[in-house]
């Protein structure tokens, strides 16, 4: 057994939260699967939901007591964000608010603290905008080009981010950007950093925001930077450290994300199985057939599985200990037994699982994405390869 795994961890095989995840399905009772049509056919935000999780304090439940939050481990954001999707609602629009305080948490200054955490925890202010993609680089992330240079009192950024999810609906953006050109770093992940950027005072004074229509309401954008002055006190941490920072909150990300995608896996199981158990067709329930229910039991099973490893995972990280392979495969394995219980649900609903009132359509395109970001799977299976299996890197 190797040092990263040994030691007991307690993992949670009950329903973790049982509080939460009622207090989850109250809310989310609360806003159906026409609330989230609605939504989709204006690209709108769902504000009124985002306000019932907010009141609830579920979009501070990681953050410290001290600062205003609930104080609680990932476990409980995991379970709010499973049964969120599970639900048939869609947390995108907010699940960022829950854990990227989480770099200001481990690495920010007391003054950053103090300054953001209780309004972030209050839901006064919203830290849901992440800059890290760009469009000409992709996953090659330290091969980013917006740059942020050192002027007398400030940062001047420039550059560009594609698929910044909600910055429209974000006070602040954490943004990665290279300060250290790459010809003079020893390690590309050197030079990069982490700056809080005030969204709403820097639009149109070298910040431009444009909506980036998708197949799911995801509030996606491309960022513009245009010569934006920083202030210096809004660096995270240590200049040129900020890749790592980054790093360190993708693991929470992961799991997160993986809870979601579980939820949505939940979600598709019980509709399909339900549908198949009431459609009459050639004189008997469709779910007769172990054609139909084949695909469905056998997506039940690859949803417990992937929850046995988010659940290993959050144990993990609530223990402090390195969970890097087990995030990424919590994600990998919840995102694609959700997309095969996706596609049984809308199998068995034949025609049906294409007209938008059975919601199956919508939450179809929506679990899909969960393959691709916020990272795709030949990047976790290329991590996986080379940082667990020791085989070459490649590329
Ligand atoms: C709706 C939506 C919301 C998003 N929200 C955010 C956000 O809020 N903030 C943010 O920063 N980003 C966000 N993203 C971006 C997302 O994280 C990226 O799309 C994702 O990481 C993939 O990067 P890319 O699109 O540049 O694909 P690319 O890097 O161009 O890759 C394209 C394909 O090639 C594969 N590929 C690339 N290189 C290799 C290789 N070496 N070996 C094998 N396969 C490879 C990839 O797996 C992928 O399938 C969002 C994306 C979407 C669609």
């Amino acid at each position: 057994m190797d040092e990263r795994t040994s030691g007991a961890v307690q993992i949670d095989l009950g329903e973790s939260y049982p509080e939460i995840r009622a207090l989850v399905r109250r809310i989310c009772a609360k806003f159906p699967g026409e609330y989230w049509r609605k939504l989709e056919e204006s690209q709108s935000y769902p504000t009124d939901f985002v306000a019932a999780l907010t009141e609830a304090g579920l979009l501070g439940s990681l953050i410290p007591e001290e600062y205003g939050g609930l104080g609680l481990p990932l476990g409980a954001a995991s379970a709010t964000l499973e049964e969120i999707h599970a639900a048939g609602c869609n947390a995108g629009a907010c699940h960022a608010q829950i854990y990227m305080m989480g770099t200001v948490l481990r690495h920010g200054s007391a003054e950053q603290k103090q300054k953001y955490l209780p309004d972030i925890a209050a839901g006064r202010l919203r830290l849901q905008a992440f800059g890290v993609t760009e469009p000409t680089t992709g996953s090659d992330t330290t091969k980013l080009k917006t740059r942020a240079e050192r002027r007398n009192d400030h940062y001047q950024v420039s550059g560009q981010k594609v698929w910044t999810s909600r910055a429209l609906h974000s006070d602040l953006m954490l943004l990665l950007a290279r300060t250290t050109p790459l010809d003079q770093v020893k390690k590309k992940s050197d030079g990069l950093s982490v700056f809080l950027v005030d969204v709403k005072t820097s639009l149109g004074n070298g910040l431009e925001i444009r909506p980036l229509p998708a197949m799911v309401n995801h509030n996606t954008t491309e960022v513009f930077f245009d010569s934006l002055r920083v202030p210096f006190e809004n660096l995270v941490g240590e200049e040129g450290k900020g890749f790592r920072y980054i790093l360190d909150s993708m693991n929470a990300e992961r799991i997160l994300v993986a809870s979601e995608a579980i939820g949505d896996g939940r979600w598709f199981v019980e509709k399909g199985a339900k549908y198949a158990t009431e459609r009459t067709v050639f004189d008997r329930p469709i779910g007769q057939n172990q054609g139909v229910q084949f695909p469905i039991a056998r997506a039940y099973a690859e949803i417990e599985a992937a929850s046995l490893m988010v659940r290993k995972a959050t144990a993990m990280f609530e223990a402090g200990k390195q969970c890097g392979p087990e995030a990424n495969m919590a994600k990998l394995l919840a995102s694609e037994a959700s997309w095969h219980a996706g596609e049984a649900a809308l199998q068995t609903h034949g025609g049906f699982g294409f007209a938008t009132e059975y919601d199956v359509e919508r939450k179809w395109r929506e679990t899909r994405l969960f393959q691709v970001a916020p990272i795709s799977t030949n990047l976790i299976l290329a991590y996986l390869a080379e940082h667990v299996l020791g085989m070459p890197r490649s590329y």
